[in-house]
């Protein structure tokens, strides 16, 4: 008995020590980690899925969940810089810090849009210097940071880093396709053009060859004046556009008056995964779909 209790409990010594602690700062990086980690992670999201991931208080709770971490994996490109970084410090765990090995940033592994030119100013509102860091809903941008994630799971667990790459391909296989799908669905319903809150769907419009007419935030982070409004109404008609995208960490009361008084559809989509990748997209396409059918 004795030696059956000590056996059950190297076994679990084992398992325990084999299981990565990852803390992600959004819910997709969190489901991206799942998908490729398996039953060998241990990952959670410090922000819900209907979140502003831009603007989070750094709870105490979040430092502790880092401080027994082996790996933080964030957006980057500034996304998180208002409050990661004391997030970061507050754990008093210097492994994931920036440049260390526990720390990684997907915005290092793709290509970003939106680079602003020329000198910065405060008054062009919460820009992002480094680009737009809203990648993840391009589901090709999302196959990069899932072969990065898993060199990296690989890095700090190498007796499982051919799982780790072998999950990656078959993920980024059933992406690619996925997108098959979601492209012939999207040419389908024909809308070309569409409105959204913030910039937080250009990569996946532009993925999608659809065109952003206007935010309904006239800078980034600054809430639509009176006059803005009315200025996309008249937009609106005049390129006959059929669908606003509001994302629902957003407020919605612009988009409705926009609704009211025009021929656009306002669907209210989510930004960050709520169960998993695939339904993320998923919802997107069936948002512009309802344009498309005028629901
Ligand atoms: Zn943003």
């Amino acid at each position: 008995m004795k030696i059956l209790i000590l056996g059950l409990l190297s076994a679990w010594a084992l398992n325990a020590q084999a299981e990565l602690k990852v803390v992600t700062t959004t819910t997709t990086l969190e489901n991206l980690v799942q998908e490729i980690g398996q039953d060998k992670v241990d990952v959670s999201s410090l922000t819900k899925s209907n979140q502003d991931p831009h603007f989070v208080e750094a709870k105490p709770s979040y430092m502790v969940k880092l401080r027994q971490a082996d790996l933080l994996v964030s957006v980057g490109l500034d996304l998180e810089v208002g409050w990661i970084g004391n997030v970061q410090r507050g754990a008093k765990n210097p492994t994931l810090l920036k440049g260390s090995k526990g720390f990684f940033a997907a915005g290092d592994h793709i290509e970003a849009i939106d680079i602003p030119e020329g000198k910065l100013d405060r008054a062009e509102g919460d820009v992002h210097p480094l680009g737009n860091p809203h990648f993840h809903l391009d589901p090709i941008k999302t196959i990069s940071v899932v072969e990065a994630l898993a060199i990296k799971l690989g890095e700090l667990d190498s007796a499982n880093a051919e799982f780790y790459q072998r999950r990656a391909a078959d993920y980024a296989k059933t992406l690619k396709e996925k997108m098959k799908d979601w492209e012939s669905r999207i040419t389908k319903s024909q809308v070309n053009n569409v409105i959204t809150y913030h910039k937080s769907l250009s990569y996946f419009l532009r993925r999608f060859d659809l065109d952003v007419v206007a935010s309904i935030e006239p800078k980034p982070g600054i809430p639509p004046t009176a006059k803005h409004i009315i200025s996309l109404i008249k937009l609106v008609k005049q390129k006959n556009v059929k669908c606003i995208l509001n994302e629902n960490y957003f407020e919605t009361t612009a988009g409705e008056r926009i609704k009211g008084v025009t021929q656009a559809s306002l669907q209210i989509v989510p930004v960050e995964v709520q169960t998993d990748y695939f339904d993320l997209i998923e919802s997107l396409v069936t948002a512009v779909e309802n344009c498309g059918k005028g629901v």
